[in-house]
């Protein structure tokens, strides 16, 4: 068997051994495979930023670090052409219900990087009065990057293991899932958490039956 690397390496699949007079037209592979080396090698993550953090991303997209080497150099100022979120930055209540918006309508399959310990905990600003403690509160967050600020090498690190997550799914796992469209939050004095609607909504109702008992007790008295 020969020692030269094959050239389609990543591509074919490891127990199908290739002629190498045929190593540069042939690869036998399956559908998930090349479905994800596709997919993998054009992430386009969507333009946006929120503080500090975002002045990383934009450093890691310039010349010095040019993470368009892993194919994400197409930064789409538009959600609909986006399938990568990088949430860079603090979160703050006022921006929950435009990034889940916007989270709504990126095309899937779509992904979710928290850069930094603002987007992933709320950072220094946790338990501020105006601050989300973690953007996993709303979205369904697939890589965390630790860091205030993370450097250009640890997203370009976050984002290759989004990368080898993207190689593990499947198609039949991808398409038997319903494209999720997660509730956007109401800007309010105090923003709530949208999945806990439903313990809230119970807390609410049995308040207001022990005032009714209450008050029929008062009244009876
Ligand atoms: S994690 Fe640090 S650098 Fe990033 S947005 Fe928060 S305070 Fe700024």
């Amino acid at each position: 068997m020969s020692t030269k690397p094959k050239k389609d390496e990543g591509l074919n699949s490891p127990q199908y051994d290739i002629p190498e007079e045929l190593q540069n037209t042939v690869t036998i592979t399956t559908l998930d495979k090349i479905y994800n080396w596709g997919r993998r090698n054009s992430l386009w993550p969507m333009m946006f930023g929120l503080a500090c953090c975002a002045i990383e991303m934009i450093c890691t997209a310039a010349a010095r670090f040019d993470f368009s080497r892993f194919g994400m150099e197409v930064m789409r100022p538009s959600p609909r052409q986006s399938d990568v979120m990088v949430v860079a930055g603090t979160v703050t209540k006022k921006m929950v219900p435009q990034i889940v918006r916007l989270y709504n309508q990126m095309a899937s399959p779509k992904y979710v990087v928290a850069m930094g310990a603002c987007a992933s905990g709320g950072g220094p600003f946790k338990e501020g009065y105006n601050v989300v403690s973690g953007i996993d509160k709303y979205l369904p967050v697939d890589v965390y990057i630790p860091g205030c600020p993370p450097t250009p090498q640890a997203l370009i690190y976050g984002l290759m293991k989004l990368q080898q997550k993207v190689d593990r799914q499947t198609i039949k796992e991808i398409y038997s899932r319903p494209d999720e469209m997660i509730p956007v939050p109401v800007l309010g004095p105090d923003i709530m958490d949208p999945r806990e609607y439903d313990r809230i909504r119970a807390y609410t109702r049995q308040k207001a039956e022990q005032e009714a008992a209450a008050a029929a007790d008062t009244a009876q008295a």
